[in-house]
C-alpha cells in the first residue's frame, strides 16, 4: 500500500516515503556530510559510497565547500570520480528553493563571495532561531547547536537534534512541525540571495545548477511549472529528476517537466544519515532514456560503468 503517514510544513525531502527505492545507481550527485547536516566526515561518505557501489559522487553539503578537499583525497584513494557540489540555499516568491551546483571550480572568488553571503545569513538565522527556542524555554540553545555543528554550517537539522534532546519532540517531523518549519513557532524566514544570483555564481565558476527535490516545495502544479519557469529564465541547467524519495510516478512527472523546459536531468539521493533507509547512497531510480543527464556535461557518458 502506498502511504504517506506525515506531511511536513517545507522542503519535507526528509521525511521517509512509503516505498524505499529499490533500484541502485552508480552515480548520486546529492548528500551531504558533517560540513552541514550529515553525520558522516567527507571521507566516511566516500567509503559508505564506495561500499554502496556508488562510482561517480557530488557531495553537496549546504551552501558550504568545505568538505570537498577531504572528500577529494578520499575519492582518489578509492578510485571514486568526484565532481565538486553544493547545495545552495536560495530565495523565489519569499519561498526557500534549493539549487545544486555541480563540476564548478571551487577557488572561484565570486562563488567564494556567494557562498560567504549564505554563511552569513545562516549564522544570522542561527542567533534569531536560538533566541526564539530560548523563550520557548530550550536553554543555551546557540551554543548548543555550535557545539554540534562544530565548524560546519549550522541547520535547522542541528535544532531539531536539540529539540528532540531536551523532550520536546519526539522526532524530527515533529520538530519541523511544531517549531522549525513555516508554520513553526521558531521559525524564522531567511534572507538568501535570490535564486538567478545563485545559478550565475555557480556558472561564473563553470559548474552546472540543478533544481533540486522539485516536489519537495509541496508547490501547487501550477506553482511548481512558474518555479521551473523561472530557473530555466535564470538560465538553470537541470533538474533532480530521481532523488532518494522519489516514487516512480515522481520520476515519470519529474522527466516530463525536464522535457518541457528544456532541462537536462539530475539524480541524487539527498543521504544525510546511515539511519535514513529512504535515502541511502546510491538507492536511486535510474534517469528514464529520454532525459539527457547532466553529467554529460562533465564529459561523463551516459553510463558510465
Ligand atoms: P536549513 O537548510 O537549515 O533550512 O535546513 C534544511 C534541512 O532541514 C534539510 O536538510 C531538510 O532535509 C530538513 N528539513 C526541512 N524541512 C523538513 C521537514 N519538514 N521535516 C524534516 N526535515 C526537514
Ligand atoms: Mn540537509
Ligand atoms: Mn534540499
Ligand atoms: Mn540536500
Amino acid at each position: 500500500m502506498i502511504r504517506r503517514t506525515v506531511r511536513g510544513t517545507d522542503l519535507g525531502s526528509s521525511l521517509p516515503p512509503a516505498i524505499v527505492p529499490a533500484a541502485s545507481s552508480d552515480i548520486d550527485l546529492h548528500c551531504h556530510s558533517l560540513a552541514s547536516d550529515g553525520t558522516l566526515a567527507p571521507g566516511d561518505v566516500i567509503a559508505a559510497a564506495a561500499a554502496a557501489g556508488v562510482r561517480t559522487l557530488a557531495l553537496t553539503d549546504h551552501d558550504t565547500l568545505a568538505g570537498l578537499p577531504s572528500a577529494a583525497a578520499a575519492a582518489s584513494r578509492r578510485g571514486i570520480r568526484l565532481i565538486s557540489g553544493v547545495e545552495l540555499s536560495c530565495r523565489w516568491e519569499q519561498r526557500t528553493v534549493h539549487v545544486v551546483g555541480l563540476g564548478f571550480d571551487g577557488g572561484n572568488e565570486a562563488l567564494q563571495r556567494g557562498l560567504a553571503e549564505l554563511q552569513a545569513t545562516r549564522r544570522a538565522r542561527a542567533t534569531r532561531i536560538a533566541q526564539k527556542l530560548e523563550a520557548l524555554g530550550v536553554a543555551d540553545a546557540l551554543e548548543r547547536v555550535q557545539r554540534e555543528a562544530t565548524d560546519g554550517q549550522i541547520t535547522r537539522q542541528h535544532f531539531a537534534r536539540l529539540l528532540i534532546e531536551d523532550g520536546l519532540c519526539r522526532d524530527t517531523q515533529r520538530a519541523f512541525k511544531r517549531f522549525l518549519g513555516r508554520t513553526g513557532r521558531a521559525y524564522v524566514a531567511a534572507a538568501w540571495a535570490p535564486l538567478p544570483e545563485v545559478v550565475a555564481w555557480i556558472h561564473g565558476a563553470g559548474g552546472c545548477a540543478a533544481l533540486a527535490h522539485p516536489f519537495a516545495y509541496r508547490l501547487s502544479a501550477s506553482a511548481l511549472g512558474r518555479l521551473i519557469g523561472a530557473f530555466r529564465d535564470a538560465d538553470g541547467d537541470a533538474l533532480e529528476v530521481c532523488c532518494g524519495t522519489s516514487r516512480p510516478a515522481n520520476v515519470a512527472h519529474a522527466a516530463e517537466l525536464a522535457r518541457r523546459h528544456g532541462l537536462l536531468g539530475s539524480v541524487g539521493s539527498d543521504f544525510h544519515d546511515p539511519a535514513q533507509p529512504w535515502r541511502q547512497l546510491g538507492r536511486l531510480t535510474p534517469l528514464p532514456p529520454s532525459i539527457t543527464p547532466v553529467w554529460t556535461r562533465f564529459g561523463i557518458p551516459r553510463d558510465p560503468r
